[in-house]
């Protein structure tokens, strides 16, 4: 290892290899700059190769306008960058790369192969053939007086002098593939205003009796209607040995991590059986018994799994209640007590980052002309569904289109 800073030079340095900073390295070498990709990783883009663990959810095909919708608060910030590079936008980058999608019953849009590697793959081989570079294992620590990238590397320091400089640093989520948030100090140093980040899209805790646990963790709720104050999410949850996961709590995490930001509890509302009214469930559970035991009745009467009469159990506390109306009413509201949230580490994503305030219509930071931000580290929050990737490839597009306007206008570079 040496003192001495080896200086490597390019026309545009993109720091960050995930979806965003790759989407901007292809934009801008596509436009003729000569492009160095940098990363902290060995290996290029480690969370969106995790992403398509389960299937990788590129984008959604509903209508535009509900689309940017579920942006919320950030809509408004986020519609013309999404409109710019919009879901038809990504799937035909997708099919470009020989990848064919397609639409899912949920109306979320995957590869057909459904996993990301093959996408991958294709992508950094056309990445590659546009010349666009790669600086891995280079970890980004501050900019020096001239503005120059300072990285450390296991053979020493590395300063990158660029034209312009593209961060796309990603939250704060599954810190062990590579983004960790350890870029918020410095830019914080430079005058730029960060919110801190918190877990997006991440699992819930609850504190389950010794009974259920050893049984059930791991196991899924299905069909099942959530409601959380006026948020109401359809799908599946997840028992775990902390408490739930899954893509219906997920739908409801931000309110619930509002919620549990004032109270240290919060109460959330499951319907084990949201195809099946009120009237029609105390029907069925008036029905004589019979020699059957209350599980086997209840699974037979209302088409309850062992889950999710372990789920009553564990309500009650006790003895599940005999009367009709008082055991329908549970089934279709049972009131399971969240005492807070699962941490950053295996949350989908995170909520902060960057506030909107700090960059131009453009996505370069006003306080340091000539250095751009994209992706997750950037202050918004989605659900899943795809507009999580969506609104990184949007952004990754639109910094590489600020980049090329900055450069273009003399009295700014
Ligand atoms: C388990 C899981 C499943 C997911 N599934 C989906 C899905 O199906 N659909 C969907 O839309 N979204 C999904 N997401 C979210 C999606 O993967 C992220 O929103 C997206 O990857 C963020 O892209 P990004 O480019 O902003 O940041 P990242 O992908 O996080 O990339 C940031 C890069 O910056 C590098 N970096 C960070 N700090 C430094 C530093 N100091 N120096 C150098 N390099 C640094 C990191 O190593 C990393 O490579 C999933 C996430 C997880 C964890």
């Amino acid at each position: 290892m040496s003192d001495t800073i080896k200086t490597l030079e390019t026309d545009i340095l993109v720091i960050g290899a995930g979806p965003a900073g790759l989407k901007a390295a292809e934009t801008l070498a596509a436009a003729g700059q000569s492009v160095l990709v940098a990363d902290a990783m060995p290996n290029p883009a480690r969370k969106f190769l995790m992403a398509g663990r389960g299937g990788l959810n590129l984008t959604h095909s509903e209508a535009l306008f509900d689309f940017i919708a579920r942006y919320g608060e950030a809509r408004g910030w986020l519609a013309p960058t999404i409109r710019q590079f919009d879901p038809q936008d990504l799937i035909e980058w997708c099919h470009a790369l020989g990848e064919e999608t397609f639409v899912g019953s949920s109306g979320r849009v995957f590869p057909k192969s459904f996993k990301a590697s093959p996408l991958l793959r294709a992508w950094l081989k056309r990445l590659n053939e546009k010349g666009v570079a790669f600086a891995l294992r280079h970890r980004f620590t501050d900019f020096d007086a001239d503005g120059q990238a300072q990285f450390t590397t296991a053979e020493g320091p590395v300063s990158v002098k660029a034209k312009a400089i593209v961060l796309a640093l990603g939250g704060a989520s599954w810190p062990k593939l590579g983004s960790r948030g350890d870029w918020v100090a410095t830019l914080q140093a430079h005058g730029i205003a960060i919110r801190p980040f918190l877990p997006s899209n991440m699992g819930v805790l609850v504190n389950w009796s010794d009974h259920i646990v050893p049984r059930f963790a791991g196991e899924p709720i299905k069909r099942v209607t959530l409601t959380h104050g006026k948020q109401v999410a359809r799908g599946e949850a997840v028992l775990t040995q902390t408490g739930l996961e899954g893509g219906a709590i997920y739908a409801l995490s931000a309110s619930i991590r509002t919620a549990l930001q004032t109270s240290p509890t919060t109460v959330l509302t499951l319907d084990l059986r949201p195809d099946m009214p009120e009237k029609i469930l105390i029907e069925r559970l008036q029905q004589p018994r019979g020699k059957a035991s209350q599980s086997t009745f209840l699974h037979r009467a209302a088409g309850l799994a062992p889950i999710g009469i372990a789920l009553l159990r564990e309500a009650c506390g006790g003895p599940l209640p005999q009367d009709a109306l008082a055991l329908a009413r549970m089934i279709k509201a049972l009131p399971v007590t969240l005492t807070g949230c699962a941490g950053l580490e295996r949350a989908i994503s995170s909520a902060g980052g960057i506030m909107r305030d700090a960059v131009d219509e453009h996505f370069m930071l006003k306080a340091m002309a000539g250095v751009f931000v994209c992706g997750e580290m950037l202050d918004w929050e989605a659900p899943t569904g795809g507009y999580l990737l969506q609104a990184c490839f949007a952004q990754g597009y639109a910094a590489a289109l600020g980049v090329t306007h900055w450069l273009n206008t003399p009295s700014a570079s």
